[in-house]
């Protein structure tokens, strides 16, 4: 008796659905001109200003599944490649590393895999993050162009990072496991997964790199805050470590060395497993709570990108920003262009070499297929410690080759001029990292206003730079050096690379 009512019901609403539309949509299901034209009845209540600065989502919008943009890829990414046998990996070879639930989302082909509710509910405490549009920073440049920024310090360690660090010590600790085990370069990655091993009640070691551990003491300080170990790499805690430091006691450390000296110590630990900050297939994926989340902020905004700007270090927030939109695409949605903006002294989109390597320096780990400037390459100093990475996401690099995404690289100089003109007039610090976002994204709009052309622009301010003051200190003060890297030393690393047979 009750059923029947209901369909009846259901049914007319359908039949009249040509004539009342508007009125039977639910609101987050409206179309932009149906919204536009709700808008105008209800004048009060639903109507954009037309000057809203931000865009913010309740608690319930927080993502459901995360997106997985395997399942749309027109040609299926090169599988990574075991270091002794050359063959492709299967999850046992990963399972000394990391728990198997991961395993399996680095190799799942489907198009969305669901969001433990556990995660969702940590998630709250600072997502979803609030999209702005940046009518202060298109004033100052007098662009034409209307851009928009997706922030992602908003969260507790100030960075993208906890969007992944807290699922990997989730479902580390649904399998047991006690220990997490990771590197750091600027300390963004360590504080992350620090504060992630707090809320899970688990031990975090992070490997620091030297120069870094030297240099941002305040970093380390919040690594301790939040019950994290943090040691200098390369410490004589590890065999990686006490053989570079037999070669040389001055070492200063870098990415690639603390990442042998992490993974070392999981793979001889079988309480301790490790967790990747970026790079992995199941990183990015993490990511696109940011993407999924400024879609729907986009619609809010009556607006849609036309080009989108992320920085790239190991390329987790720039994909987790971009993939929902390239997916979008590649199932026959509106065409975007998307930029990856990288530093011109560690340039492995621009100018690495797309092949084979390792993704470390005492060569542990599988081989994966992306943009590498070679493992044993040393980028010069400079200050956005999270982009100097010799590799670049398989997922990324996979993009680029497929033409689906550019790259642009940044000097130092110009990209804290960036981020001080951004500071200046929408009010935040960008991280170093972020200032290449943010200088892409200001170059766009400056390229629109020399030709009168108005596009759309987001890009991903994915921290603020609150613990990065020295750089800006160092940049006022003009002791900013734009260094370049050492050609004859790339052409070293990158002749070092593994020679792969099948490629
Ligand atoms: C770690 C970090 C990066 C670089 O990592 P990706 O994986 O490329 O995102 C960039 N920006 C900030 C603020 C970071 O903490």
């Amino acid at each position: 008796m009750t059923k029947k009512p209901v369909k009846a019901k259901a049914k007319d609403k359908s039949a009249v659905k040509p004539a009342s539309k508007k009125k039977a949509a639910k609101p987050m299901a409206r179309s932009a001109p149906a919204r536009k034209v709700a808008a105008a009845k209800k004048p009060s209540a639903a109507r954009l200003s037309p000057h809203q600065r931000k865009f913010i989502l309740g608690e319930e919008r927080i993502p459901k599944r995360w997106y997985n943009i395997m399942a749309d890829l027109p040609v299926p990414l090169p599988p990574p490649l075991h270091p002794g046998t050359l063959k492709p990996i299967g999850p046992d070879d990963l399972a000394p590393l990391f728990p198997m639930q991961l395993i399996m989302q680095e190799v799942a082909r489907d198009r969305e895999i669901d969001i433990p509710e556990p995660v969702r509910d940590i998630y709250r405490m600072w997502r979803p993050t609030p999209l702005y549009r940046a009518y202060a920073l298109e004033k100052a440049l007098g662009t034409t162009a209307k851009i928009y920024y997706k922030y992602e310090g908003v969260s507790p360690a100030g960075s993208h990072k906890p969007n992944t660090a807290v699922p990997q010590a989730f479902y580390n600790k649904e399998e047991g496991v006690r220990k997490l085990v990771t590197e750091t370069g600027a300390g963004q990655w360590g504080s992350s997964l620090s504060m992630a091993g707090a809320l899970f009640s688990m031990e975090v070691k992070v490997f620091m790199v030297k120069v870094s551990f030297n240099q941002k003491p305040y970093r380390k300080a919040l690594m301790q805050s939040y019950g994290g170990v943090c040691v200098a790499s390369p410490s004589l805690e590890t065999n990686a470590g006490r053989q570079i430091l037999a070669a040389d006691p001055n070492s200063n450390g870098s990415l690639g060395i603390a990442i042998s000296e992490a993974v070392e110590v999981a793979a001889t630990n079988p309480d301790t497993k490790y967790a990747l900050g970026s790079v992995l297939n199941h990183v990015l994926m993490h990511q696109t709570v940011i993407g999924i989340e400024a879609i729907e902020q986009m619609q809010q905004a009556n607006a849609y990108p036309d080009i989108i700007v992320g920085c790239t270090g190991g390329g987790s927030n720039f994909a987790g920003l971009t993939f929902p939109f390239i997916g979008k695409q590649l199932r026959g949605g509106k065409k975007v262009r998307v930029i990856a903006a990288e530093p011109a002294a560690c340039p492995s989109l621009t100018r690495g070499r797309y092949a084979y390597d390792f993704g470390d320096t005492s060569h542990l780990t599988p081989l994966v297929k992306m943009h590498t400037l070679g493992s044993t390459f040393m980028p010069p100093g400079f200050h956005a410690g999270g982009l100097r990475y010799h590799g670049m996401a398989p997922l990324v690099s996979h993009l680029k080759e497929l033409g689906l995404i550019e790259a642009e690289a940044y000097t130092q100089n110009a990209c804290f001029e960036a981020g001080l003109l951004f500071a200046r007039t929408e009010g935040i610090i960008p991280a170093p990292e972020a200032t290449h976002a943010v200088r892409g994204a200001i170059n766009a709009a400056l390229h629109a206003k020399a030709h009168g052309t108005s596009p759309t622009i987001l890009f991903g301010l994915c921290g603020h730079g609150h613990f990065d003051m020295q750089a800006y200190m160092d940049y006022m003060s003009g002791k900013l050096e734009d260094k370049s890297y050492d050609q004859a030393a790339l052409e070293a690393a990158l002749a070092g690379l593994p020679q792969i047979a099948a490629e």
